[in-house]
């Protein structure tokens, strides 16, 4: 069987069920994604991880993706900005987009297959406010249009929000409002007189609610439901309820989401993030700080989706070293082989590749283990604890120089597996230079050094041990006068 089964744990059934996709070809997954009006904070970019580390391990397992994460440019707090600043919404919103693909892109987040602008969808969000009103949801007053929670049974049934206590027709007017506050939504928002920005459409001049947006943009790309629909934890209520709501209250023959995934928060030092406590940071501020993207995308994916993610300093300082063992070991087998036998790690990778590239000989075990892991609900704690079990294991092999020339290429099989979801590792040949530094660039600066040291310039002989060192590379004199080195696990 080529793929592998994976189990989640979906919000609405509340327990963990094995994922059964409409069709395993295509697997449509949509994420609420940024409301661009600042930087992201790095407990956005944990959710943003997130999505990118489900769409790695399903590829990983042997599914194709068709993924999409929203760009929320309608918004009270954007337009509240705009107005402030004397500029359109676009030209508010532009360099916020432009900021949210440049994180993406720092820590090497794989780019979703469409980023919806809610500007771009309004004709959608009619289009949907329209069959509401006609299949009875929705009333009007002052001009806003609303939904009427009272209307349908279900509603609550996501969050499992007690829904006792609603008071009928009492109504939330705005997008941002308190949590827990069960009332009607407001759907369509009649033009303000302060001069905010509206749209001329069929059900007349307005704009639309939040929730709207992503009920509107799911059908908009799909034409339908969709298999997955993530988000953080705090958007379950009322957000992902109401999303809920319109969309089956439309299209009542439909089923708008199989599986709800949510991601936890982040905590910094075992605090929640704020910007009175200084401890708010965005990805800029820990770069800054000369921390590398690496070391911030090990951190943010290491814990469970599930859990709280407790950040901090001293875990970004953790993470340089794992990255460096598993690199160092998977050096150590590349530098075994030439360049042609690892070229292929370099590719891009089409479902069919990723399938043909998985190991199936002597580190098909230990693929195996790490499969188990990441197909239970994403257990990626599970499957880095795996990884370092086989470096393990690899290593030691090595040392006793057991491996044949077939072992190693499916060791390499492992780590190209591996970095499919990672995406940390340098798969550059040696024999090219470029993973830090190659075989030939050692020799010479070690020859450059006994060089140094017969000129009795010790100053230049101890800063070529400390270059190499830095490279992880751990040189050995030994009492003729030749040296040794190996790449430091
Ligand atoms: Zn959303």
């Amino acid at each position: 069987m080529n793929r592998f089964p994976f189990f989640l744990f979906d919000s609405a059934e509340n327990k963990k069920v094995e994922f059964l996709p409409e069709n395993p070809d295509r697997v449509k997954i949509y994420s609420c994604g940024p409301t661009v009006y600042n930087y992201s904070h790095i407990g956005n970019l944990r959710s943003y991880i997130f999505v990118d580390v489900l769409r790695r391990s399903l590829k990983i397992l042997g599914y194709s993706m068709d993924q999409t994460m929203n760009i929320t440019d309608i918004d009270d707090k954007i337009i509240r900005e705009s107005i402030s600043r004397s500029v359109t919404i676009e030209e508010f919103t532009k360099p916020w987009t432009e900021a949210f693909f440049q994180d993406l892109q720092k820590l090497n987040i794989e780019k979703l297959e469409h980023y919806p602008i809610a500007t771009e969808s309004v004709d959608e969000m009619v289009g949907l406010v329209e069959k509401l009103n006609a299949n009875g949801y929705t009333y009007e007053k002052e001009g806003n249009v609303y939904f009427s929670i009272d209307k349908l049974s279900s509603y609550g049934s996501l969050s499992k929000i007690d829904t006792s206590g609603i008071i009928s027709g009492a109504r939330y007017d705005a997008d941002e409002y308190e949590k827990d506050n069960v009332r009607d939504f407001v759907l369509w928002k009649a033009p303000k007189e302060d001069g905010e920005k509206s749209w001329k459409t069929k059900i007349g001049l307005g704009r639309p609610g939040w929730h709207l947006e992503c009920s509107a943009m799911i059908r908009q790309i799909y034409s339908s439901g969709v298999d997955i629909h993530t988000g953080g934890v705090d958007l379950l209520f009322p957000h992902h309820e109401n999303e809920k709501a319109q969309s089956e209250a439309a299209y009542p023959n439909e089923k708008f989401v199989k599986y709800w995934m949510h991601c936890e928060h982040l905590l910094v030092d075992g605090q929640k993030m704020s910007k009175s406590k200084g401890n708010f940071f965005v990805l800029g501020d820990i770069l800054e700080k000369g921390y590398d993207w690496k070391q911030i995308r090990y951190v943010l994916l290491s814990f469970h989706y599930r859990t709280k993610l407790n950040f901090s300093f001293e875990r970004l300082n953790e993470a340089k070293l794992s990255i460096q063992k598993i690199q160092n070991s998977f050096n150590r087998i590349s530098d075994k082989l030439n360049a042609q036998d690892i070229a292929f790690l370099n590719f891009p990778s089409s479902s069919d590749e990723i399938i043909d590239l998985r190991p199936n000989g002597f580190a098909k075990e230990y693929f195996l283990i790490f499969i188990n892991a990441i197909s239970d609900d994403l257990n990626i704690p599970k499957a880095i604890a795996s990884i370092f079990d086989t470096i393990k294991l690899f290593n030691s092999s090595l040392d006793r120089s057991s491996l044949h020339k077939e072992d190693l290429l499916d060791c390499l099989k492992y780590f190209y597996q591996i970095n499919l979801l990672l995406g940390l590792l340098e798969f550059k040949s040696t024999s090219e230079g470029s993973i830090g530094i190659s075989e030939n660039e050692i020799q010479f600066l070690i020859d450059e050094r006994i060089k140094a040291k017969k000129n009795k310039d010790f100053q230049r002989a101890d800063s070529i041990r400390d270059e190499l060192k830095a490279k992880g590379i751990q040189l050995e004199d030994s009492k003729d006068g030749s040296v040794k080195w190996k790449r430091m696990e």
